[in-house]
């Protein structure tokens, strides 16, 4: 049994894995202070997610236009060094950039920052962790000095208030979400406050759920300040050790001195503003959670030390239970940060503006040069790169071509470029498609490093199963491109544990309490021996050694006056809807790893917008039918869906979507290329937008086991199934012959065991294709999107024969005495809708009462406000 942590989010669970006759066997690790045990469903599935399918193996390296070809590591290397060593003779350091991952381990973090910086001697690395957390960065510096987070998940549990600002804590961070349900279960008297614009499955732990107006985040914090203010709310000795808190006030009220006003203008009710204003002032232990929602935007900065305002001025931070608490959304932001990963920082916390921090840098690296300007953050680079200014770029573990904004530009950008090198675990991505020179990575499960989690743990993650073919570790491909370009000596790592040891000995450089003081210290983690350090067990920064006397808070608080801006783009006649982008419960990121698990598939199998029903009906479109969402930047197709979750004049749409698994639905490719102008970050949850109707013919899916013919089709979302592919799918193009159609497309031979039901006349036609009795692939399409629940049939491939029965049933898509499952709801037990309601009727009138009868919902818990909602629904019809 071997110990790691999860590679999804930022809550950073430990997790075991176990070698099975069949695979791997993944449960939640009791002893990890992240989690105790939990796993959300996303982690419960990552057995499913360790296959070598699609795995890039070999080198590669490919002419434009031509396809890749296979070529030993020596010559990859050397081809990126000479094109990196051509660029930088004949353009400078400047023409070439990293851009890198919260994927990454904290040492491959370390070699890349340390390479760039330190040796190349520009600062063009940046992260796709820019795109998470970057405001939560600079909030932290410009108020604490430092990139500190003052809270730990402990703190969570023993708030009285919580406020959960921008964060659907319950689909995106779910094991913490977990721990706050039980902690307000446990405490009753705990309050919790959603703001948010959306009602997310966050608010069924809500006592008040503010649905403020997108981006009035900033208001509603500074109104809070000065009702704060107003009542004495501050802490007079706490306050007279910070500076800022006067200029910060006058600012909060030059623009929020009126409750009525601000409550009008951030879209709420004014007797709700006022109680979450008196909750705040009257609760000594209040903690702030704040996520994507207040990062991602124009003014994600400002909403930040806004924030932290409330909780410098009445001295809630650094005791237990309070503070501000920025929750990330990767595996390894926090670690990505520690180590420089962003291109305005130097490693370890050090400054890049510090003449004083750069020397210390460059003397620890033993350096030729140190960067010391900022170097591009990610949109900038990627514009760079579009304009010619940046002639290189090599990408390590993500996928800019779906993630980052105007996202079409980047991947002409990319085009562009003299030379992309793309490292990845992945042979197949929207960016591999546009690699010059292709490097196979390991990923979770042959990795062997370190991360950190949001409440600033640093975890082990551990290897336990063998990297496919040629597939080596981020800092090994890095150290022997340095040894390429001449700089082996500084980059001779064996193991992970040299470059850990060599990052915390940084760490305790000049760190002096009269020198460059830094709360990151992890000088008592220096000099582990290899066997150590793969036993380290999770810890929680600064980690001092025994005899040096560290900070354990910073020496200065700032209070940040944060009067409100406006975001650039307004929406108008044309452009009526604010356009907001996140995540669904079972899926991460671009779907690279989730996508291949059929237990994640079954909550959210397709791209949806959410709207308001009066915004659809005012867009011209049908719930439940398809839509083109368009914005000035690009444009994709989902289906219409309406929630009850959406203000008026917004529409949602997932994140997730890409070139791969689905036609025409990455949202990146929507967003506007507007950033904070203080962290970088894109404000990817507001860009006006309209949604119009895309008017097809016929809608259908296929199940198959081989690959499925889709070049007749103007929409198609690829769901991964256990044994088979489901593609749903539509089209304009009604074929002559249907029979004939289908067959062709799905491959089936003249002589095959092919059963088919079809009314022509109502558009209608059903086939099933059996080999030896054991369903092959099978087809269902209508002109509406009235077709049968896909969780049967999907039962059906893992059966080697169907029974008569269920031969018979196969094309009404359910069987025929009923028992068919539904939606999935609960996808740690597969438990369908259907089956819930039939429980629900059947007096199973609490969550727990289900629980008990079906354990829906007694995993990872991510399915119990649905559950909850189910009840909700049921009960006023059955009273009726
Ligand atoms: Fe992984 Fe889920 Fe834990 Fe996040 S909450 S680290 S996705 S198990």
């Amino acid at each position: 049994m071997i110990r790691t942590t999860c590679p999804y989010c930022g809550v950073g669970c430990g997790v075991q894995v176990q070698a099975q006759t069949d695979g791997w066997a993944v449960q939640g690790d009791a002893a990890h202070p992240a989690n105790l045990g939990r796993l959300c469903v996303k982690g419960a599935a990552l057995g499913e997610t360790l296959s070598d399918h699609g795995r890039l193996t070999q080198p590669m390296r490919r002419a434009r236009g031509a396809a890749p070809q296979a070529v030993s590591w020596d010559a990859a290397l050397d081809e990126v060094a000479a094109g990196f060593a051509r660029i930088i003779d004949t353009h400078g350091p400047e023409a070439v950039a990293f851009y890198v991952s919260g994927q990454l381990l904290t040492e491959d973090y370390y070699v890349a920052n340390k390479l760039m910086k330190g040796f190349i001697g520009s600062a063009n690395i940046d992260t796709n962790s820019r795109l998470c957390m970057s405001s939560a960065v600079a909030g932290h510096t410009r108020a604490f000095g430092e990139d500190w987070v003052p809270v730990s998940y402990t703190d969570v549990e023993q708030a009285d208030l919580v406020i959960l600002s921008g964060s659907n804590l319950a689909w995106c961070h779910p094991v913490l979400y977990q721990r706050l349900a039980a902690a307000k279960a446990a405490r009753p008297q705990m309050r919790v406050v959603v703001i948010d614009p959306r009602r997310t499955a966050t608010c069924d732990l809500a006592d008040l759920h503010l649905p403020i107006r997108p981006d009035s985040d900033v208001r509603l914090w500074n109104r809070l300040l000065v009702h704060l203010a107003k009542v004495g709310a501050g802490s007079g000795d706490f306050l007279a050790g910070t500076s800022g808190a006067d200029a910060a006030v006058q600012a909060a009220r030059a623009e929020a001195d009126d409750p009525a006003q601000v409550a009008a203008d951030c879209g709420v009710q004014a007797e709700a503003l006022a109680r979450f204003e008196d909750w705040f002032a009257t609760t000594e232990k209040v903690v702030t959670l704040f996520s994507q929602g207040v990062n991602q935007s124009a003014s994600g900065s400002d909403k930040v030390n806004a924030i932290i305002n409330a909780h410098l001025y009445t001295g809630r931070i650094g005791r237990p239970g309070m503070g501000p608490l920025s929750i990330t959304g990767q595996p390894n932001a926090m670690g990505g940060r520690e180590v420089g990963g962003l291109a305005n920082q130097l490693a370890a916390h050090l400054k890049l503006e510090s003449p004083r921090h750069r020397a210390l840098v460059q003397q620890h690296w033993q350096a030729p040069r140190i960067a010391d300007t900022p170097g591009l953050k990610a949109v900038d680079l990627f514009e760079a790169l579009h304009e010619g200014r940046v002639k290189a770029v090599w990408i390590m573990a993500t996928n800019p071509v779906v993630s980052l904004p105007d996202a079409d530009r980047v991947r002409a950008a990319l085009a562009r470029a003299e030379l992309v090198v793309v490292s990845d675990a992945m042979a197949h991505t929207d960016t591999t498609a546009l690699a010059d020179v292709l490097l196979p990575a390991t990923t979770w499960g042959e990795r062997d490093g370190t991360v950190t989690n949001s409440e600033r743990c640093i975890s082990r993650q551990r290897p336990f199963r063998t990297a496919p073919g040629e597939a080596r570790p981020d800092w090994w491909i890095l150290s022997r491109f340095a040894a390429k370009m001449g700089w082996g000596a500084h980059f001779d790592y064996t193991h992970a544990a040299g470059i850990f040891d060599e990052y915390t000995r940084l760490t305790a450089a000049g760190n002096q309490p009269d020198d460059s003081p830094r709360l990151l210290h992890l000088g008592g983690l220096s000099g582990m021996t290899a066997a150590q350090y793969d036993a380290l067990q999770p810890v929680r920064w600064p980690v001092p050694a025994a005899d040096t006397p560290a900070a354990t808070a910073p020496a200065h608080y700032r209070l940040i006056a944060t009067p409100s801006r406006s975001y650039p783009h307004a929406v108008d006649a044309d452009w009526p809807l604010v356009l907001n982008t996140g995540r669904v419960r079972d899926q991460w990121h671009t779907m690279s790893r989730t996508g291949m698990a059929p237990t994640l598939a079954g909550h959210r199998a397709e791209p949806v917008v959410d709207l308001h029903p009066e915004d659809a009906l005012l867009s011209g479109v049908r719930i439940g039918e398809l839509a083109r969402v368009q914005t000035r930047w690009g444009a994709l197709v989902a289906r219409t869906t309406s929630s009850g979750d959406m203000r008026r004049g917004e529409a949602f749409v997932p994140i997730h979507w890409n070139d791969r698994t689905a036609s025409d639905a990455r949202v990146g490719a929507l967003v506007a290329p507007v950033v904070d102008p203080v962290s970088g970050e894109p404000a990817f949850k507001h860009t006006p937008a309209r949604v119009v109707p895309f008017p097809v013919n016929w809608q259908g899916f296929v199940m198959s086991r081989l690959p499925v013919d889709l070049a007749h089709t103007d929409w198609w979302v690829r769901v991964q199934g256990a044994g088979h592919v489901r593609f749903e799918m539509a089209g304009r193009q009604i074929p002559d012959d249907w029979s004939a159609a289908l067959r062709r497309w799905l491959g089936v031979p003249d002589d095959a065991d092919w059963i088919e039901a079809a009314d022509p006349e109502a558009g209608i036609h059903r086939a099933a294709w059996l080999v030896n009795d054991r369903l092959q692939a099978c087809v269902f399409i209508s002109p509406r999107a009235d077709l049968p629940h896909r969780e049967w049939l999907s039962g059906r491939f893992g059966e080697r024969a169907l029974s008569v029965p269920e031969r018979a049933a196969l094309l009404a898509g359910a069987p025929l005495k009923g028992g068919d499952a539904g939606p999935t709801v609960c996808a740690c037990f597969s438990v369908g809708r259907n089956t819930l309601l039939k429980a629900i009727r059947g007096g199973c009138l609490t969550p727990q009462a289900v629980t008990a009868k079906l354990r829906a919902g007694g995993n990872c818990g991510s399915c119990l406000p649905e559950i909850r909602t189910l009840i909700a629904d049921l009960q006023p019809v059955e009273a009726a």
